[in-house]
């Protein structure tokens, strides 16, 4: 089988104990983190709750972006990734070069307690945005727990009330042209009991119970190198973890970095701004509005804005 990437792979547990989606970042990934100047702790964090959007936008039925966002006291001070339906994906960080300097670095691939130590206090919110025919949804839980994927962990059971699991890794991965971002994550949720199989004919709840934990103890096996290696195809991987109750995979979708920015979008933005502040924004003779995704800067000439103002106080 040949090597897939930037994918993501849902899949289900044969007896129906179980469902879940596999994510496989590469050149997507690396092109977010790489988009800006980051250190590499920052981009650690930021490709891993890229990876958990990813995870997450398999679990919800829309048609939109979903998007997360972390905000701390710490030297990161902000996250913020979105992922829409079609599978763009996007995301960047705030932080304080000074302070994140004074913070110890344990290295590795994800250093431990980089939650407390990183961004403290704070929040985790998800939003589920549809268009504006309907209201967003939003889920918001406190930054709790060592990781991201701790935080991820307690959204879903606080808040969207899931019983899951995942395993979710991030590195800088050395290949034939150098070294580059990879990320990728495993994600298991239980299922309902009444669609429950027993080999053996009638299932019992406790039975369903140790098929749950069988899963969880499945995944807990699954190590970094298995997520980050680019060699080990979605399938195969799978049924590494789980071949002892049976996988079945459906149809796969991908990801690529695409952030929805425009010219349009920025000069509506623009507009929007009393005069002078736009004015403050000039660098040279120029106004310059740089895209905090993907860092697309926008220039407008002076005679540009001023026609644009006069265009919008006419209508
Ligand atoms: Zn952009």
């Amino acid at each position: 089988m040949t090597a897939v990437d930037d994918v993501l792979q849902p899949f289900e547990i044969e007896n129906h104990s179980a469902q879940g989606r596999l994510v496989k970042l590469g050149n997507s990934l690396h092109q977010i983190l790489t988009a800006h100047d980051y250190p590499s702790e920052v981009a650690a964090l930021l490709g891993e709750l890229q990876v958990v959007a990813a995870l997450m936008s398999g679990t919800l039925k829309f048609d939109g972006v979903l998007s997360i966002q972390v905000k701390g006291d710490g030297p990161i001070n902000m996250l913020l990734v979105d992922v829409t339906t079609d599978g763009h994906m996007r995301g960047y960080a705030k932080f304080n070069k000074d302070k994140l300097s004074l913070v110890s670095i344990n290295c590795g691939d994800i250093p431990q307690q980089q939650v407390p130590r990183l961004l403290g206090a704070g929040y985790f919110a998800l939003t589920v945005d549809q268009g504006s025919e309907t209201q967003p949804y939003q889920g918001v839980v406190a930054l709790e727990g060592a990781t991201l994927t701790d935080c991820a962990h307690a959204y879903l059971r606080q808040s969207a009330q899931l019983d899951a699991a995942l395993k979710v890794c991030v590195g800088n991965v050395e290949g034939i042209e150098g070294s580059s971002w990879r990320g990728g994550g495993v994600m298991v949720q239980k299922s309902s009991f009444s669609g429950f199989q027993h080999i053996d004919g009638e299932a019992t709840d406790s039975e369903f119970e140790d098929a749950w934990r069988r899963i969880v103890a499945f995944l807990g096996s699954c190590t970094n190198d298995e997520i980050l290696d680019v060699c080990l195809h979605p399938h195969d991987l799978l049924f590494r973890l789980f071949s002892e109750d049976g996988v079945r995979v459906f149809d796969p979708s991908f990801f690529i970095m695409k952030c929805r920015c425009s010219r349009e979008r920025v000069q509506n933005v623009l507009i929007s701004f009393p005069r002078e502040e736009v004015n403050s924004m000039k660098i040279g003779d120029d106004v310059v509005v740089t895209c905090e995704f993907c860092n697309t800067n926008y220039r407008f000439d002076t005679n540009y804005i001023d026609a644009i103002f006069n265009t919008s106080t006419c209508s």
